[in-house]
């Protein structure tokens, strides 16, 4: 008796202790709402002193905005009083001595007293907690983002390999299976009134050959200008006579019927780069050819405007067009539409183009309806600023 007399005065200075020092803050609430008592720490987290605390109502701690809803809370606790954690998927926030309000979490016990129901409530402030989480989210949404975004090139970069080895072999089977056939057969030519047939086969194994140095020469040059190896040399020339060339060129893989309408406007005398100018108004013009049926006209018109000091290239075709879907991926490496499958390419001109306009400060864009034709356009500037002081450097 005596024993448990000793251990429940130890208890209860114990319990003074662990009231009076918490870190958390304690209140202790009668059923009417009344603060009855309040540890130092609500005073420190509250910033009241204790008499200002005792006999108010707890709304007193509460932010303003939620207090009348509080005392409904509260009533309904008394009718129905539980121990609960409070804050599980709530925020809840408290209302300090001069205002501020902070984040805190709430959990609530209650007992009886000489026929009084009065509840306990521990106060924390969560607010460095809250801050750790918030950088926290912050922290995974950004890995998050990182994630997703390095995901997103491995999904790239295994398009872009599955679009090769589609692309290669297609595009390497062909010309390589011509070449081994061709020459049995030419082997097999051996009398003397046999040379035609020897001399068919022999073409058809140069003109293979030369698909794949074709093919091989897209790599290099794209490899070339993605290592940053393709310099600019600009030089002045005549836009006119240099178009005229190409047209002549592509005339020699027109199919039966087409024909290349060119047309010319403004200034003759530009300064850029011939040999990238040449690739990309080839690969355009050769692509338009392509992907045109016979009889179809393929239509070059150029605009050399001195006023607005730029050029302006259209090819257009009346050819098979881009269905919609593929038109955003056609500049991504291998990349082919759909209706292209049966017509030879590697996917690789279109991506070499585009960096190289890149390179000339350029812009390329396409408007494109599947069965009418396509338009490739770019821009570029008439005289390359460089240039441009130069002559006025010269000039003064
Ligand atoms: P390739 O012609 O070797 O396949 P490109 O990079 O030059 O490669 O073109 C990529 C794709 O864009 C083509 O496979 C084709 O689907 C489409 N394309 C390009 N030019 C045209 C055009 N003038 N008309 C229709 N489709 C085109």
């Amino acid at each position: 008796m005596n024993e448990s007399n000793t251990l429940s005065l130890e208890n209860e200075a114990g319990f003074k202790a662990l009231f009076q020092y918490a870190t958390v803050g304690i209140l202790v609430v009668s059923s009417g709402g009344r603060i009855e008592l309040s540890n130092p720490a609500v005073e420190k987290l509250f910033g009241y002193e204790k008499t200002e605390l005792t006999g108010q109502l707890i709304e007193l701690l509460v932010p303003e905005g939620f207090r009348h809803s509080h005392v409904h809370h509260r009533e309904g606790y008394f009718k129905k009083p539980k121990a609960r954690p409070m804050g599980y998927g709530l925020n809840l926030f408290a209302r300090k001595k001069d205002g501020t309000q902070f984040p805190v979490e709430i959990s609530l016990g209650h007992y009886q007293l000489d026929n009084e129901s009065l509840a306990v409530a521990f106060v924390t402030d969560i607010t460095e907690r809250q801050r750790f989480n918030d950088e926290l989210e912050a922290k995974v949404k950004e890995r998050t983002l990182e994630l997703t975004q390095s995901l997103e090139r491995e999904k790239e970069l295994n398009d872009m390999k599955s679009r090769f080895v589609a692309m290669a072999s297609h595009e390497f089977r062909t010309p390589l299976s011509a070449i081994l056939s061709s020459r049995t057969l030419a082997e097999s030519y051996t009398k003397a009134e046999q040379e035609d047939k020897r001399k068919r086969h022999i073409s058809r194994i140069r003109a293979s050959v030369k698909n794949l140095t074709v093919i091989l020469d897209e790599f290099l040059s794209l490899d070339k200008v993605e290592q940053g190896k393709v310099e600019i040399e600009r030089e002045t020339f005549d836009l006119y006579d240099f178009a005229e060339d190409l047209v002549e060129e592509v005339n020699g893989m027109l199919k039966n019927g087409q024909h290349i309408r060119f047309s010319y406007n403004g200034v003759r005398n530009i300064t850029q780069d011939k040999k990238i100018l040449r690739n990309i108004m080839l690969n355009l013009l050769s692509n338009a050819v392509k992907y045109s049926g016979e009889q179809q006209t393929v239509y070059l018109d150029i605009d050399a405007d001195n006023d607005q000091k730029k050029v302006v290239i259209r090819v257009r075709d009346e050819g098979i067009g881009i269905p919609q879907e593929d038109q955003k991926n056609l500049f991504n490496k291998f990349y082919r539409a759909k209706n292209a499958t049966n017509i030879q390419g590697t996917g690789l001109g279109l991506t070499i183009v585009k960096q190289y306009v890149e390179l000339l400060n350029g812009d390329i864009s396409f408007i494109s309806e599947p069965n009418q034709g396509t338009t490739f356009t770019i821009e570029f500037s008439l005289n390359h600023p460089g240039h441009e002081n130069d002559l006025i450097n010269r000039g003064q």
